[in-house]
């Protein structure tokens, strides 16, 4: 259960994709799985190239796209575990639609956003996450914009899973990917992954400092829709843990009738005659 390969990562060193990408190949073999079992599909960004860095099938897609390909070879191969992964720009800003609608799909998958604040890929431009006045090349006088709230927004969706965590704390970070590879459902985390190279603002002192753990709120239940959301829009989604989960709503592949059966991959190609007459009466 290796998800080690010899292919060394091109991130700035102290980049906090290298804890995400450690997390990911702790968690995948902490749950059981062999390399062969998962596939992971990164988008366009700095931690777009973490699928070429882990033992598993994987592919480094397009910008903001990787959730439509994740879904599409979950679809076609139910039995892999599948991962989606990208920036908080490929998520929030060209890949938002795709998020959305994935939020409130629920297909059985798992969708890791390194969230920077940052353009880091095209040298530090303002992302969607990037705070009110934040400073960069983009923004010299300060954004104007409001940021992006990533759980407000995962909870709002009809996300059935969501949760947040810190590159750092490589502990929680393992334990909250596990829980989401197990959760029957779409499972949206979303990483604090400092910026080393170009975001001077929310480095890891600044995180550690203004990060609240939910395991230190009392009688957190994180089964309770509402108080998850006042407790994010009390604590201005800086909480790290699982701050919503629903273990009840189906899937979006356990309420289709074929997708018990084996995954369409593995189906022949080959019609029996019957089969084909009727296919071609269908376009006649
Ligand atoms: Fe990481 Fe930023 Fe360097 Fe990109 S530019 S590899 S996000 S530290």
């Amino acid at each position: 259960k290796d998800f080690r390969n010899n292919v060394k990562p091109n991130w700035c060193p102290g980049c906090g994709d290298f804890s995400v990408q450690a997390a990911i190949q702790k968690a995948a073999a902490n749950v059981g799985l062999e390399p062969e079992e998962v596939a992971i599909i990164t988008g366009i960004g700095c931690s777009g190239r973490l699928s070429g860095y882990v033992n598993s099938y994987g592919v480094h897609s397009i910008h903001g796209r990787s959730l439509p390909l994740a879904q599409g070879v979950k679809m076609a191969n139910k039995d892999l575990t599948v991962i989606a992964s990208g920036g908080d720009g490929d998520g929030f800003a060209i890949g938002m639609g795709h998020t959305i609608h994935a939020l409130r799909r629920n297909m059985d998958m798992t969708y890791i956003v390194m969230d920077n604040q940052i353009y880091g890929l095209t040298k530090g431009q303002t992302s969607p996450s990037s705070a009110k006045g934040f400073v960069t090349k983009s923004t010299p006088k300060g954004n104007i914009e409001q940021n992006v709230a990533p759980l407000e927004l995962a909870i709002s969706s009809g996300a059935t899973f969501v949760a947040q965590s810190f590159s750092s704390d490589i502990k929680e970070l393992t334990n909250i990917i596990e829980e989401a590879i197990n959760h029957k459902g779409f499972s949206f985390v979303n990483v604090f992954s400092p910026c080393v190279t170009y975001n001077k603002v929310n480095t890891y002192d600044w995180f550690k400092e203004n990060l609240i753990k939910l395991a230190d709120i009392e009688d957190y239940d994180a089964s309770n829709k509402s108080q998850a959301m006042q407790t994010v829009l009390e604590k201005e989604s800086m909480l790290t843990g699982i701050i919503y989960q629903d273990k009840e709503t189906p899937s979006y592949e356990s309420q289709i009738e074929q997708f018990d059966e084996q995954p369409l991959v593995k189906k022949s190609l080959k019609l029996e005659k019957n089969q084909f007459e009727d296919l071609v009466s269908q376009f006649k």
